[in-house]
């Protein structure tokens, strides 16, 4: 193939590069230039049985380093993947066509970060053992906190360096192994983070890459050596998994897809917000799980917000993702465009008003790009205002009362994000209350390493980040002294 612009032939498995079992390959284009940008190995199930082996060995004496060194082992990781935090943001950008700016800070800086933030937690000890007091017989337990073997973790293409982070962070310092299976698309970034890996001196085998399709997947879901699978995807694929996994009573966590709802209070300021919305709606071109891509504004000040939000979308700036100016970039590829307009043509075709956006733009002449839409006079039973569209599209949806916007926010299948907006925090602290969703933000939306995030309903099962992502890759032993 010519024009390739990044090759790799060989893959990462048990802390060294082997020669692939397949002749498969993977490639895939830049969806800014359209033209092939890399070209890697695709796994096949023998190298993911090679994975999964030597995953269990490097398991069984990591499983037993003390906490401590296991920290110090994240520690010099974090240091040989900050020294690539710019190449790997570049990588991002260039294979899914991520915004340059966002992609230093979500696929650069923060996998860093979470190496850190779990490195330091597990070396505290807080989370290994403590003892409790018997009920209803005298004596005491000891529970100890042992990590639960090897993780098979599956990650998607919309933010894959920070969303395997997710996975591999707590589980390396929880004492597991782990064999990563990045999504075909974006991949290429993952073979930055294996050479950190072996830099580092991460014993060989703790950390395995699969590059793979959904089969490859599967393969790895149901494997006789995995003992947890960690999952970020579509709710779809989630369920399938989830299935397997029952069937297998295999530990799982499933991080899926989302609709989340923007609550704007009759108080809320029309400049913050608005301005707030345009992270918290449109981040990554909204292809961001907990995006709030359903605003809710109460219908006395309707207008004025649904006018001012119209023209924010309208002035964020468009174009090539490396540049530094960008916010939204083009989508991640060409499906991905074909989906994100038929859901704009299903908006129109249904009764709802474009206000801004609809279309392609015609600044660019090349790259997956669609414009910031925003659609008014949308009913909350329509397929833009329940489906996850995972694109640079909102939904404005106008309630009576408090009640009224509870009751919008709380009627869909998902319940990821959401966010709410308004001058009186308490005020918007006692909605959020009341809103069916794993992870609500006020007046903005931003995730914090030191909390849980994670879904209800559709969008997922159990949590990450947090002492509660570390927890994911534990199970726990009682001993009774009697
Ligand atoms: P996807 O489900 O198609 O694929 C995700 C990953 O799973 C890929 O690596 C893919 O190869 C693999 N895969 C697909 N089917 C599989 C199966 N049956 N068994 C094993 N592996 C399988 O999702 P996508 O299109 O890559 O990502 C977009 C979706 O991810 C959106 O729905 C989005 O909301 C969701 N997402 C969720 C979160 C979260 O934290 N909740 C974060 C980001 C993205």
């Amino acid at each position: 193939m010519s024009g390739i612009v990044r090759k790799r032939d060989s893959l990462f498995i048990g802390g060294q590069w082997q020669q692939p079992t397949s002749a498969a390959n993977i490639s895939w284009v830049n969806p800014f230039t359209e033209e092939v940008f890399g070209s890697l190995p695709a796994a096949s199930e023998r190298d993911v049985d090679t994975a999964v082996a030597a995953a269990q060995s490097a398991f069984a004496s990591w499983r037993d380093t003390p906490a401590a060194e296991r920290a110090a082992t994240l520690h010099r990781f974090a240091e040989t993947l900050e020294n690539r935090a710019e190449e790997r943001a570049q990588l991002v950008s260039q294979e899914n066509g991520m915004a340059i700016e966002l992609a230093r800070f979500a696929e650069g800086v923060a996998p860093v970060q979470l190496l850190r933030y779990y490195a330091d937690l597990v070396a505290s000890g807080a989370a290994d053992q403590e003892v409790r007091q018997s009920q209803p017989f005298p004596g005491v337990t000891r529970i100890t906190r042992k990590p639960v073997g090897v993780v098979a973790a599956i990650a998607p293409w919309n933010f894959p360096a920070i969303l395997s982070m997710f996975k591999i962070a707590p589980a390396l310092a929880a004492g597991c192994a782990v064999v990563l299976k990045p999504s075909p698309e974006t991949s290429l970034d993952s073979y930055v983070l294996a050479e950190a890996s072996v830099e580092a001196g991460l014993p060989a085998g703790l950390l395995s890459v699969v590059p793979g399709d959904a089969e490859l997947g599967r393969y790895l879901v149901s494997h006789p050596g995995v003992a947890k699978v960690a999952f970020t995807g579509s709710t779809r694929a989630g369920r399938e998994i989830g299935k397997q996994c029952g069937e297998l009573i295999r530990p799982v966590t499933l991080e899926l897809g989302g609709k989340s709802a923007a609550v704007v209070l009759d108080d809320a300021d029309v400049d913050a917000t608005v301005q707030g919305l345009a992270a918290a709606s449109f981040i990554n071109c909204g292809q961001t799980c907990y995006a709030s891509t359903r605003i809710l504004l109460p219908s006395g000040r309707y207008d004025e917000f649904s006018e001012a939000i119209a023209s924010m979308a309208a002035s964020l700036p468009v174009g090539d993702p490396m540049d530094p100016s960008t916010v939204i970039g083009p989508l991640a590829s060409d499906k991905q465009r074909e989906r994100v307009l038929s859901y704009i043509d299903l908006g129109r075709s249904g009764g709802a008003r474009v206000l801004t956006g609809g279309g392609t733009p015609d600044s660019q002449d090349r790259g997956f790009f669609v414009e910031p839409t925003v659609f008014g006079d949308v009913t909350p039973d329509s397929e833009i205002a329940r489906e996850e569209i995972f694109g640079p599209v909102v939904v404005l949806l106008a309630y009576d009362g408090e009640d009224d916007a509870i009751a919008i926010a709380n009627d869909s299948a998902y319940g990821l994000g959401g966010t709410v907006w308004s001058a009186d925090v308490a005020h918007a602290d006692a909605i959020a209350d009341r809103m069916d969703s794993g992870s609500v933000g006020i007046n903005g939306f931003s995730l914090d390493w030191n909390s849980p995030f994670g879904g209800v309903k559709d969008s997922g099962v159990g949590r990450e980040l947090g002492p509660e992502g570390l927890a994911a890759y534990q199970q726990t032993q009682s001993v009774f002294h009697n």
